[in-house]
């Protein structure tokens, strides 16, 4: 049977699409096929001893405009206030300064450059360390664009956090339930992508194979870039980075120690916030620190690690807890790296090759990374790309014929064709770092050419930036 639509993974983009389209056409014949035993992707609340806990996605605020709508139309309103104070305070002067950098690197020319890097220029040290600690996410500090990192900030006011004291997961699940008894929708969970061949035929690592007009991946690039066969996504996919993430919770009945703000530490506990009276997310950590604690645990150190720390930081002993659950997340969220403009990075990733019925969906791309909301709102604006009966429907760029191409074949005036895909590189080729071996390529098709010499993923991002079209009839 050959399916309208195969979508991988079952997260809340492709959960979100499915809830949607099935109001536009329920009649499409679709396919979900989910590597975990289950739905929900990184929106996934687990039960410890009789409490619940969320492993990934926690907190939201009313600014998250697409969930709120979302929450609203469901009818979910079980959700609470979330301690959202931090410990620490910008200064009216740094608060001042922070808010003219927001306003000078919100433009898209500060794309090209890294956070930290115009971060350490703009502030003096104190500064800068204060700023990076409130924020308090090292890992996105160091590695994102400054901006989108600017533009996402949007001002440095306190929000307002909340969560759902049973599990995010209700929200996946009110989803779920609304969608699972449409007989054209056929999930698989289990079922991991390992294979795409010619013409949409996907296998899995159960052998099970399924064929499709379109695939949608809705998966985080990290994953995406592992099946086989995809290769041609390969720039589009190395234009974001990701993240790790460990929220690491305890429990410890009857204690008074609670901080009442988030406390935001230089050691390796990095964020600590107290959920309720019970349970507290006790370090919440990226990078070096997040790999930290999980080394701490195979070495049989964590709890007495974690305790010195802890006193260190609150001033006053404390007791062992009831529980303690360390959930490390790779990949965990996303940034767009440095030279990409977010905006019509995500355009692309709706249809990141010429020749193909392939789209990609989900927070990784969206406007909003690192949450529940930019996985909805990039799942959003692709359902506004498809047509009538819910099809999607993209025209990217501009097309050129080889023969267009083959007229910008000289060093001054190069343009060259790669996965589908035309590029004016002529302001690439003085900083090509192979040297003038480029120029075989210039005017032509050098996909095979590109392929073979085995460029690498900062080849790719590269190249990304130059591209102007897509190749026609290839
Ligand atoms: C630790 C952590 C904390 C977070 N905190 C918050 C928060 O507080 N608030 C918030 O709003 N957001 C938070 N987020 C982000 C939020 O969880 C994500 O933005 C959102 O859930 C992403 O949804 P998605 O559908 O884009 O991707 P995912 O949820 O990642 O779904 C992708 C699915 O694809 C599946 N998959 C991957 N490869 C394959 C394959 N080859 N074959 C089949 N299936 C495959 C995966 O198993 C997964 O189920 C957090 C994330 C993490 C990890």
């Amino acid at each position: 049977m050959k399916y309208n639509i195969i979508i991988i993974g079952c997260g809340i983009s492709a959960l979100f699409y499915l809830y949607h389209l099935q109001k536009i056409n329920s009649n499409l014949k679709i396919t979900i096929l989910e590597k975990k035993p289950t739905f929900g992707g990184r929106i996934h609340s687990i039960s410890i001893e009789g409490s619940t806990i969320d492993s990934g996605a926690l907190r939201f605020t009313k600014e998250h405009k697409d969930l709120v709508g979302l929450l609203k139309e469901l009818k979910i309103d079980n959700y609470a206030k979330l301690t959202s104070k931090k410990n620490i305070k910008l200064s009216p002067h740094l608060q001042k300064k922070l808010q003219k950098f927001l306003q000078k690197t919100s433009n898209k020319k500060y794309s090209s450059y890294p956070l930290s890097s115009i971060a350490k220029s703009e502030f003096d040290f104190d500064e800068y360390n204060k700023l990076k600690l409130w924020f308090g996410y090292d890992q996105e500090w160091e590695n994102t664009q400054c901006y989108h990192w600017s533009k996402s900030i949007g001002n440095y006011t306190e929000q307002q956090y909340y969560y759902f004291p049973d599990g995010f997961s209700i929200v996946s699940q009110t989803i779920y339930n609304m969608i699972v008894d449409n007989p054209n929708y056929h999930f698989h969970f289990g079922e991991k992508v390992m294979k795409i061949a010619s013409d949409n035929n996907v296998y899995t690592m159960g052998n099970k194979h399924f064929t499709a007009n379109h695939i949608i991946f809705a998966a985080p690039p990290h994953y995406i870039s592992k099946i086989n066969g995809v290769e041609k996504m390969k720039p589009v996919l190395a234009s974001v980075g990701c993240d790790t993430l460990n929220r690491m919770y305890a429990k410890f009945p009857n204690q008074k120690w609670f901080p009442k703000t988030v406390l935001h530490c230089s050691s390796p506990i990095c964020q600590m916030v107290p959920i309720d009276e019970e349970i507290i997310m006790i370090s919440y950590t990226t990078g070096k620190d997040a790999e930290y604690w999980i080394a701490e645990e195979q070495n049989g150190r964590l709890w007495k690690t974690l305790k010195k720390l802890v006193e260190k930081e609150i001033g006053t002993k404390i007791n062992k807890p009831q529980w303690i659950k360390q959930n490390y997340w790779n990949p965990a969220t996303h940034y767009f790296n440095n030279g990409f403009i977010p905006e019509e990075t995500e355009k692309l990733s709706f249809k990141p090759v010429a020749d193909e019925m392939w789209h990609i969906i989900g927070e990784a791309f969206s406007m909003n990374q690192g949450w529940v909301n930019g996985a909805i709102n990039n799942a959003k604006k692709f359902i506004k790309l498809c047509d009538k009966n819910g099809l999607p429907n993209i025209q990217n760029t501009k097309e050129y014929t080889l023969k267009e191409v083959a007229k910008h074949n000289k060093k001054t005036n190069a343009w060259i064709a790669i996965f589908g895909y035309v590029y004016d590189i002529t302001k690439w080729i003085p900083i090509h770092p192979g040297g003038d071996v480029i120029l075989y390529g210039i005017g032509k098709d050098a996909t095979d050419m590109f392929q073979n010499v085995g460029h690498s993923e900062d080849a790719m991002q590269f190249l990304e930036k130059y591209k102007i079209g897509e190749l026609k009839n290839k």
